[in-house]
């Protein structure tokens, strides 16, 4: 069951007319939000970015947080898995082609919810290969913008060589993977890049953060240079749906002798551990160190 425009169908009867701007222009933004044991994950962060993206694009929230949070109740309840990621995607709705933004117009809201297959145990152990490329994005990557097609083309590349992230290097610095924040480690250090507006604010790259500063493992948040990334001990990966994952090569050589390290297993306990916690406690409260 997915909803759409105020109504609850199965997802084969939903449609959009050929003129939603989502359509012609790519003109809307989405969120993602995993759901574990029927419990949405960080759900007051996703509604704050969703918040944060609408006003990147001139766009008035349709719903308020609470309206949101029933919305998303009912899609859970009509889903089958008890855990699943909830896919919310909001356009400036249907129009008369022009690049103008329309006046009056209701924006089109589609929410659908699918199984989550977090990524099984055996990759977790060996690790994945990653690439790099350029990242060719526009300015504005901090809105989470419906309009995909350089993080299409970007991820693809990265299947193509047989690889499963595509790591982003712009004017020689990090900016995060096609579809994830990267996190490399030196010297027992954990760093990342400093949110801009060249890359999507993770909500699983702030938890990573937290969990780092409530466990006392040293982080710093800077500016990544493409050598400090290549000669890594360490890269890791978020994202809602991957949570975290070590890299283990990039462009098909070694990082860190090609076997995930120390600071991805200490994070991944803690990010399990966290997860358990906040889905009993039914909150987001942070695991405290003790
Ligand atoms: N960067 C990009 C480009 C993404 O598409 C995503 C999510 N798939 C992320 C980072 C990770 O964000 P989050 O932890 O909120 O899923």
């Amino acid at each position: 069951m997915i909803y759409l425009n105020g109504k609850f169908m199965p997802i084969e009867e939903a449609y959009v007319p050929v003129l939603d701007r989502g359509f012609i222009f790519g003109d809307g933004v989405y969120e993602v939000i995993p759901v574990y044991s029927r419990k949405p994950f960080r759900l007051t962060e996703h509604l704050r970015r969703l918040q944060y993206s609408l006003d990147g694009i001139r766009l008035k929230n349709p719903h308020t947080d609470e309206q949101w949070r029933a919305l998303l109740e009912q899609i859970i309840s009509h889903n089958a898995a008890d855990d699943q990621y909830l896919y919310l995607h909001i356009t400036r709705g249907v129009a008369k082609r022009d690049h103008a933004f329309p006046i009056n117009i209701p924006p089109t809201v589609f929410i659908m919810s699918n199984p989550l297959l977090i990524p099984p145990q055996e990759l977790l152990l060996t690790g994945i290969p990653a690439i790099t490329a350029s990242d060719n994005r526009w300015g504005r990557c901090d809105i989470k913008a419906i309009s995909l097609l350089p993080n299409v083309l970007l991820r693809q590349l990265a299947i193509d060589s047989g690889a499963m992230e595509t790591v982003l290097l712009r004017d020689g610095f990090l900016t995060e993977g096609a579809a994830s924040n990267i996190f490399i480690a030196k010297n027992n250090v954990l760093l990342t890049p400093p949110k801009s507006h060249l890359m999507l604010p993770g909500i699983t790259y702030d938890v990573v953060l937290e969990l780092a500063q409530a466990h006392a493992i040293p982080y710093e948040v800077r500016e990544i240079t493409e050598e400090e990334l290549r000669t890594a001990d360490e890269v890791l990966l978020t994202s809602s749906t991957k949570e975290v994952m070590p890299i283990v090569s990039l462009d098909g050589r070694s990082i860190g002798g090609g076997k995930p390290g120390p600071m991805f297993k200490q994070l991944n306990q803690f990010y399990q551990q966290y997860k358990a916690v906040t889905m009993r406690a039914g909150n987001s409260a942070l695991l405290s160190a003790e």
